[in-house]
């Protein structure tokens, strides 16, 4: 009988839920779908595509589209199939099994998930009971356990908080041993970015993603940004042709598109604020039941012991939102009008408990 390693019987999979909801705001996705003229381009160029020849391996022309969304030289980019894989490739690549991954507790659970894979050992280091990091305490403790890779999310999530660019550049700037993975899947919402720094800093990589602000999950499109050196490692170990061509293509067609990129970013901005506003109302009128942190993101994290209550009730009203731990709940922000079905659902379940 073949038996099952004790790594993989003890793993726990990441899932997602995947029932059909009339409003989805639970995977902080962008609620904006591609305009009809983009998806005329994106129609045309399926139409040319050689789908018996295997895609490029270095997705040239899509790292170029990225490239002067922000300005950095092409050299610096490797595309991946999601941050997610380049996340999978920089932990088995850079890494050695054993070796020592730190991040934050919370913070995103794909990085201790592939950590597990690969058999590092990962340490979490809690924040306080507002989610802030003590940037001097992190910085002290990677110095002490010989950490090999810092990784964490900016802004946050699940909490929806941003770090200060001048703090992310010292611990980058202490740690010049440690690889420093800094995910900026949120940043776009933020402005705290270090992308800049990728060419000053040997030991920084920073993640990149089509998934939020640019309205593109289901493609899967991510990029990791770092100085050559760095650079020419992943593109050395990533699969081969791990970007599709119709992502490739697709995703040049939309990085090309300012327009509908800027666009999107304000709306999600806008409706982000309007739930933000709305749900503060709900905290002040409700203030033993609801508490609101505040957001850098286009998704709320909220404490509440209704939790669990509220998240069955939403899910019954066809409303699917993140139940975690345990009394927090993180909403993404979605258009005006779900917006509004969220906070009157989330209203209702509260105003029974109070009578
Ligand atoms: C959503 C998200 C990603 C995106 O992953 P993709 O694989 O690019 O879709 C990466 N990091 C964080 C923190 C995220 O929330």
């Amino acid at each position: 009988m073949y038996t099952l390693n004790d790594k993989i019987n003890s793993f726990e999979p990441y899932k997602p839920d995947t029932a059909k909801y009339d409003i989805k705001a639970d995977a902080n996705e962008s609620f904006i779908t591609l305009p009809a003229s983009l998806r005329m381009k994106l129609a045309r160029a399926a139409m040319d595509l050689d789908y018996n020849i295997y895609p490029d391996c270095l997705a040239t022309e899509t790292c170029r589209a990225f490239a002067a969304y922000h300005n950095i030289p092409e050299a610096y980019i490797t595309a991946g199939n999601g941050s997610d894989e380049l996340i999978s490739v920089i932990t088995s690549a850079f890494l050695k099994k054993g070796d020592t991954i730190l991040t934050f507790k919370p913070d995103f659970s794909m990085y201790a998930f592939y950590g597990s894979i690969y058999e590092n050992s990962c340490i979490a280091l809690e924040k306080d009971e507002n989610f802030k990091i003590d940037v001097d305490h992190a910085i002290n403790f990677a110095k002490e356990h010989n950490v090999n890779m810092l990784i964490f999310s900016n802004p946050c999530n699940p909490t929806g908080q941003g770090m200060e660019r001048a703090d992310v550049e010292k611990i980058i700037s202490s740690l010049e041993h440690t690889l420093v993975v800094v995910d900026e899947a949120y940043m776009e919402f933020y402005c705290e970015s270090v992308l800049d720094l990728v060419g000053r800093y040997d030991n920084l990589i920073v993640l990149k993603t089509c998934s939020k602000a640019f309205g593109l999950a289901a493609l899967r499109l991510g990029f990791a940004v770092a100085g050559e050196k760095l650079t020419n490692v992943l593109r050395n170990v990533k699969s081969p042709y791990n970007v599709n061509s119709v992502t490739q293509a697709f995703g040049k067609i939309v990085l090309e598109n300012r327009k509908y990129i800027d666009n999107a970013i304000n709306d999600m901005l806008a409706s982000r604020n309007m739930l933000y506003k709305e749900l503060k109302k709900l905290s002040e009128q409700f203030e033993d039941e609801i508490y609101v942190y505040p957001t850098n993101t286009n998704f709320i994290l909220v404490r509440t012991d209704l939790a669990e209550k509220i998240h069955k009730r939403l899910c019954l009203e066809g409303i699917s939102i993140r139940h975690i731990f345990k009394n927090h709940l993180r909403i993404s922000a979605s258009s005006a009008d779900n917006n509004k079905k969220i906070i009157s659902a989330i209203a209702k379940v509260i105003a029974e408990k109070e009578n």
